[in-house]
């Protein structure tokens, strides 16, 4: 398996430090609103990297943070006349929603950043002690100086680095001992969330937040790290200079990062109006179209989001779990046989191996896709009567399981408008039984297809979402 590793700028070979076992850490969002388009692109792009490596039978252990301490969230919070908590606590909520929606399964652990500052103040004082962090009027900073291989993950030259930084020093930067330098650890301001530390009261940086983590559940060495290519520079390179300067040793072994999602060809922004959120796509499509949409393009490429686009995703995805309800019907339909020296379990051992030889090439999902819709349109041109059981069971698993590594499986089945109507009366002899637990259940099952319901004085009316 071939990955590309923006350390190296190279497709390298992929063997994992221990056979059998990857451990990949992930960066994730910052919780202070509903999740925009552009954070699902790593959250579903790395779902599927880890769905193949599992395939392919590794052990994976995934680590993903939330990031639920940081200005944004701050902000927010003194808008709303919160507590930082209350915003950080329920855009993780929303975001897992969101997940759910885009078939991202939970990682192995998703550690929160306010629950692991215990870890990041002793990472901190390993760092002061070493001598690659000082500390300044409560205030830590890391001394990129001393850190030999700085600038080597993004390509920068440390020199370049430290004369343009220090035309963008703002005011109290200047006790920095140099401008490239960058903060572990900040003082309070009235009315921001704190912790007691060795320097005072204060809160952690972002970058220290997945050394931290990441050496906690994964370890000092870990496989992959991934995330947006924003991240490479400064984020990811602060990451290896910190981890590496505590552990003396090679943090990561593949760096991975995918390219950024545009709308309407541009780039996406608060301040062009145009940051399209999870919930805004999700009143217009089921989130397994977002999905595919996101996989149909190779993750270092960058992907245009448009609405006509997201009707072509649709249409393809359509035409691919009807594939698989054609060969569910017909596989259930066919008398039992043996297809001994069937080309068709031939042509499926073709597909598979395609399908595995575009993933293994960096993990090319658009070609990974355009096996599926082979295989189905092959599969549209057998006859039922030339076939036996075992070809369409063979066809059938494979497309299955292949499917499911991109998250696609077979619909669900529509719920029938009298089955709805039926239930909605059902729910309505509960609640005047009150039994309210069961017309709640009746509720969430109906939310759960996609079916919305709304107590008016009339009565209860419905539809689909
Ligand atoms: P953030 O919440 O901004 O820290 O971002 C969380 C993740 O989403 C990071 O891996 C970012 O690199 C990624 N990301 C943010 N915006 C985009 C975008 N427009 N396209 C692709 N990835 C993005
Ligand atoms: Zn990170």
């Amino acid at each position: 398996m071939k990955i590309y590793n923006t350390l190296t700028r190279s497709k390298e070979d992929f063997v994992p430090l221990e056979p059998g076992k990857v451990r990949m850490y992930v960066c994730g969002p910052t919780v202070y609103d509903f999740i925009h388009i552009g954070n699902t692109r790593p959250m579903i792009f790395f779902d599927s990297v880890r769905r193949y490596l599992e395939y392919k039978g590794y052990e994976v252990n995934f680590v993903s943070n939330f990031t639920d301490v940081d200005d944004k969230i701050i902000k927010r919070a003194l808008a709303d006349g919160v507590e930082a908590s209350v915003i950080s606590q329920r855009f993780t909520e929303e975001c897992i929603k969101d997940m759910e929606g885009m078939r991202v399964r939970p990682a192995t652990t998703h550690p929160k950043a306010t629950e692991e500052i215990d870890g990041m103040i002793e990472m901190i004082q390993v760092l002061i002690d070493k001598g690659y962090a000082y500390e300044v009027n409560g205030t830590v900073y890391y001394r990129v100086k001393r850190f030999k291989r700085y600038g080597e993950l993004s390509g920068k030259n440390l020199d370049d680095l430290i004369s343009g930084n220090r035309a963008l020093l703002v005011t109290g930067e200047d006790e920095k001992e140099n401008p490239g330098d960058f903060v572990l650890w900040k003082p309070k301001k009235e009315g921001e969330p704190y912790w007691e530390s060795p320097w005072g009261q204060g809160r952690p940086g972002w970058h220290i937040e997945c050394s931290v983590m990441s050496k906690k559940y994964l370890g000092e060495q870990i496989d992959i790290h991934g995330g947006g290519e924003d991240l490479i520079f400064p984020h990811h390179e602060n990451e290896i200079a910190q981890s590496e300067a505590v552990s003396g040793k090679p943090f990561a072994r593949y760096w991975m990062h995918n390219a950024f999602l545009n709308i309407d060809n541009k780039k996406m922004s608060k301040s062009l109006g145009n940051s399209l959120k999870v919930r805004d796509i999700a009143a217009r499509h089921d989130l397994k179209v977002l999905r595919f949409f996101m996989l149909s393009a190779h993750y270092r490429s960058p992907l245009n989001y448009s609405e006509d686009l997201m009707e072509a995703a649709k249409n393809g995805l359509e035409r691919i779990e009807n594939g698989l309800v054609r060969l569910r019907d017909e596989a259930e339909k066919c008398p039992q046989g043996l297809a001994e020296g069937s080309p068709v379990v031939q042509a499926v051992q073709g597909f598979c191996s395609r399908f595995e030889g575009a993933m293994e090439d960096d993990f090319n999902t658009a070609d990974a896709i355009s096996v599926l819709f082979e295989l189905i349109k092959y599969a549209n041109t057998l006859k039922p009567e030339e076939t036996a059981r075992e070809d369409w069971d063979a066809l059938r698993q494979t497309a299955l399981e292949l499917g499911d590594i991109l998250g696609i499986g077979e619909p669900k089945a529509e719920l029938l408008d009298e089955a709805i109507e039926a239930l909605i009366t059902e729910r309505q002899e509960a609640r005047k039984a009150k039994n309210f637990g069961r017309a709640d259940e009746i509720r969430n099952q109906l939310a759960a297809q996609g079916i919305l319901l709304e107590d008016t004085k009339d009565g209860v009316k419905w539809k689909r979402a």
